[in-house]
C-alpha cells in the first residue's frame, strides 16, 4: 500500500519535471531562434546608395505621353526598372517625336517599348526591327495594338496571325520554369479585353498564358542577332509588376537583379487591452468570451502555425484604446497581459514594434482625412510628441530589454509632420505601412527614405486573402522575392475581416498562404521580424551591381554590398555551374537565388 503510494507520488513529481522542462525551454526559445537567421539593422549613416544603377545607360524605354495606357505603363516600369537596377534613359514619342529615334536606339543594348500604338513610328518601324536583328534586345512592355506598321514587324517576333479584338485575361499561369508559384493559376480580379489574340509560330517560347491557354501572355523570340521578349499582359497596376520584372528577365541570356529576400508576419494590436465581454462569432463558434478565446484559442494556434512554417512574428503594441488626442494623456496601468502575450512573442525569437499611445493616427491639427474613419487630430504637434514618449515608456517599462525600431501607423495613416516626430522622439528606424495606395494611407515603396527611416512596406493581411491579394503575393514573390503580411486579433470581432468565416476557416486559410510561400519560394525565403526586413531592404537598396559576360562565366560586381545581399539571376542559355565567392541555390529551371558574400562574384557557365 505504502509502496504503491510512493509509487503515484513519484509520477506527480516526474509530471511536474517533465512540465517544467517543457516550460523553461519554451521560455528559452531554443528551437525557434536557430531556425531562422537574424538580419540586424544598420545606423542610417552606413546606408550610402538607395537603388542606384552605374552610370552607363544601357537600356531605353520608349512610351507615348499621347496615350493614356502607355504613360501608366511607364510609371509602372519605371519603377520596376529602378529597383531591378537596370540604367535606363526615357524616350517620349509623343513629345519628342521620331526623328532620329533610329540614331538614338542604336546607343542602346536593350529596350522596353510601353506602347499600344505603334503606328507613330511610321517607316522607323524598320529600323527598330533591323536593331533587334542585329543583336538588341526589345521588350514590348504591354499590349501592342494590331496596326499597319505594327503588322510590318509583326512576324519577327513570331506572330503568324493577330486579331483587331483584344482578348479576355482572367487568369494568369507561369511556365514552372519561368516564375515561382507557377503552381497553380492565378485569377485576375474585373478581368477585360486585354491581350492581343495571336497565332504563334513554333519558335516562340511561351512561358506565361491563361488558364484556357487560349491566349500565350508572355512568350520569347531570337530573331537574328538579337531577341523579341513579348509581354502581351495589358493590366498596368502595381500589384503585377512582378510579372514586368519577370518579363524584362527574358532579354538577356544571363541577367542578375538584386532582391530583399525577407517575409514577415505583423500581428497590428497586439498586445493590447483585450476586449471584454462577447463577439457574435465566437461566441457562436466556441461558446466563450473574447477574453478566453484570445489566450486559450486564437493565441496557441496562432503559435501553432509560427511554429509550423517558422515564423518569427513582429506584435505592435497599443497602450489603450482611449481617443484622447488633447490634455493629460494617462497611462495603462494594466499591463499584466502585455507581460504574457508579449513575453511569450519574444520568447518564440519574435520582436515587438509601436502601434501607438492609442489607435488615432498621428496627425497634427492641420491634417485633412478625405476618409471619415472616425479618427481625430491631435490637438498639437507637441501632443503627437507626449504620445509617442508614452508610449515609450510603458513598453519599456514592462520590456526593459527591447529594442522597439519599428512603428506600425493605426489603420496605415501617418501625416508627413507625424513621421518626422516619431523620428525625433522615439528609436523608430522602420515604418511598416501599406503597399498599395488608399485615400488616407502612408502607402510605401520598398526602400530607405532621406532621412534613413527604411519604408518596410505590409504587402497582404488578414485570413480572407482574396485573388488581388493572392496575385499580389505572387508579383512581390518573384519582384522583391519578398512577403509582408498582417492580422489583427480582433479581425474576428469585425465582418469585413473575417469574423463572420469564423476563426477555424480564417486559420485554414492562413495555414493555405503560409504553405504557398514555403512551396513558392521554394524554402529559401528568409523568415524575419520587421527591424529584419528593415536591414535586409537597407543591404538591398545599397547594392549598386555590374554583371560582366564571359564566353564561359558571368562576373557580377557588388558595389555597396554591406555583408551579405541577394541577388535573382536568370540563366535563359545553358545552365549554371559553380559560383565563387557567394552561394548559387537552383529556384527553378531557368531561375536561381544568388547569396552574396564578396564584393565578386564569379559564376561558371556550363
Ligand atoms: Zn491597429
Amino acid at each position: 500500500m505504502k509502496k504503491r503510494r510512493f509509487a503515484a507520488l513519484i509520477r506527480v513529481v516526474l509530471g511536474f519535471v517533465g512540465m517544467f522542462v517543457v516550460l523553461f525551454l519554451e521560455s528559452m526559445g531554443i528551437s525557434y531562434e536557430k531556425r531562422s537567421e537574424t538580419v540586424s539593422l544598420l545606423p542610417p549613416d552606413q546606408v550610402m546608395n538607395v537603388k542606384k544603377s552605374r552610370r552607363e545607360k544601357t537600356c531605353l524605354m520608349v512610351y507615348d505621353s499621347g496615350e493614356d495606357n502607355s504613360f501608366h505603363a511607364m510609371e509602372i516600369y519605371d519603377q520596376v526598372l529602378k529597383d531591378m537596377r537596370v540604367p535606363f534613359d526615357s524616350y517620349d514619342v509623343g513629345s519628342e517625336g521620331i526623328k532620329g529615334f533610329d540614331i538614338m536606339l542604336g546607343r542602346y543594348e536593350s529596350a522596353v517599348f510601353v506602347i499600344g500604338n505603334y503606328d507613330v513610328f511610321e517607316e522607323k518601324i524598320f529600323d527598330i526591327s533591323s536593331w533587334v536583328g542585329e543583336g538588341g534586345r526589345m521588350l514590348l512592355g504591354m499590349t501592342p495594338d494590331k496596326s499597319e506598321y505594327f503588322d510590318y514587324i509583326a512576324g519577327k517576333m513570331g506572330i503568324i496571325s493577330s486579331q483587331y479584338d483584344f482578348g479576355e485575361v482572367a487568369s494568369f499561369v507561369s511556365d514552372p520554369g519561368f516564375m515561382l508559384g507557377a503552381q497553380q493559376a492565378y485569377v485576375i480580379t474585373d478581368p477585360y479585353e486585354s491581350s492581343l489574340v495571336v497565332e504563334l509560330d513554333d519558335q516562340c517560347k511561351v512561358v506565361a498564358h491563361t488558364a484556357e491557354k487560349n491566349l500565350p501572355l508572355i512568350w520569347q523570340r531570337n530573331y537574328k542577332e538579337g531577341r523579341f521578349v513579348v509581354c502581351n499582359f495589358g493590366y498596368a497596376e502595381k500589384a503585377y509588376r512582378g510579372i514586368f520584372a519577370s518579363s524584362y528577365t527574358l532579354l538577356d541570356d544571363i541577367f542578375a537583379y538584386p532582391v530583399i529576400n525577407a517575409s514577415t508576419y505583423y500581428l497590428d494590436d497586439f498586445p493590447s487591452p483585450v476586449p471584454s465581454g462577447n463577439g457574435e462569432y465566437i461566441m457562436r463558434d466556441y461558446g466563450m468570451g473574447i477574453a478566453d478565446f484570445y489566450s486559450s484559442v486564437w493565441w496557441p494556434d496562432v503559435l501553432k502555425l509560427g511554429d509550423k512554417h517558422g515564423i518569427r512574428y513582429t506584435g505592435l503594441i497599443i497602450e489603450n484604446y482611449e481617443d484622447k488626442t488633447y490634455g493629460e494623456l494617462p497611462p495603462n496601468d494594466s499591463t499584466a497581459d502585455y507581460y504574457y502575450f508579449g513575453n511569450m512573442l519574444l520568447n518564440k525569437g519574435g520582436e515587438l514594434g509601436f502601434h501607438g499611445y492609442n489607435h488615432q493616427p498621428l496627425c497634427g491639427p492641420d491634417f485633412m482625412y478625405h476618409e471619415d474613419l472616425g479618427y481625430k487630430t491631435w490637438e498639437s504637434n507637441e501632443k503627437i510628441s507626449e504620445a509617442i514618449t508614452e508610449l515609450s515608456r510603458f513598453s519599456k517599462s514592462i520590456f526593459p530589454n527591447q529594442e522597439f525600431a519599428v512603428y506600425v501607423p493605426p489603420s496605415d495613416v501617418l501625416s508627413m509632420e507625424g513621421r518626422a516626430i516619431l523620428g525625433s522622439s522615439s528609436d523608430i528606424k522602420a515604418i511598416a505601412s501599406i503597399y498599395f495606395h488608399g485615400v488616407d494611407e502612408y502607402f510605401q515603396e520598398f526602400t530607405v527614405a532621406d532621412d534613413g527611416i527604411v519604408e518596410t512596406p505590409r504587402i497582404v493581411s488578414g485570413g480572407i486573402i482574396d485573388d488581388y491579394m493572392t496575385l499580389a503575393a505572387f508579383s512581390e514573390l518573384n519582384f522583391h522575392y519578398v512577403s509582408s503580411h498582417f492580422m489583427h486579433p480582433d479581425d474576428l470581432l469585425d465582418e469585413d475581416r473575417g469574423a463572420e468565416l469564423g476563426w477555424e476557416k480564417y486559420s485554414k486559410r492562413l495555414d493555405e498562404y503560409m504553405t504557398w510561400l514555403d512551396e513558392s519560394s521554394k524554402g529559401q525565403i528568409r523568415n524575419l521580424t520587421g527591424s529584419g526586413m528593415g536591414g535586409a531592404v537597407q543591404r538591398y537598396v545599397n547594392l549598386i551591381p555590374e554583371l560582366k559576360y564571359d564566353y564561359n562565366s558571368v562576373t557580377l560586381e557588388n558595389q555597396g554590398l554591406i555583408d551579405t545581399a541577394y541577388y535573382f539571376v536568370r540563366a535563359n542559355e545553358g545552365v549554371l555551374g559553380n559560383c565563387y565567392g557567394g552561394d548559387l541555390t537552383k529556384l527553378n529551371d531557368t531561375l536561381y537565388l544568388l547569396k552574396v558574400k564578396s564584393p565578386k562574384v564569379v559564376i561558371v557557365r556550363r
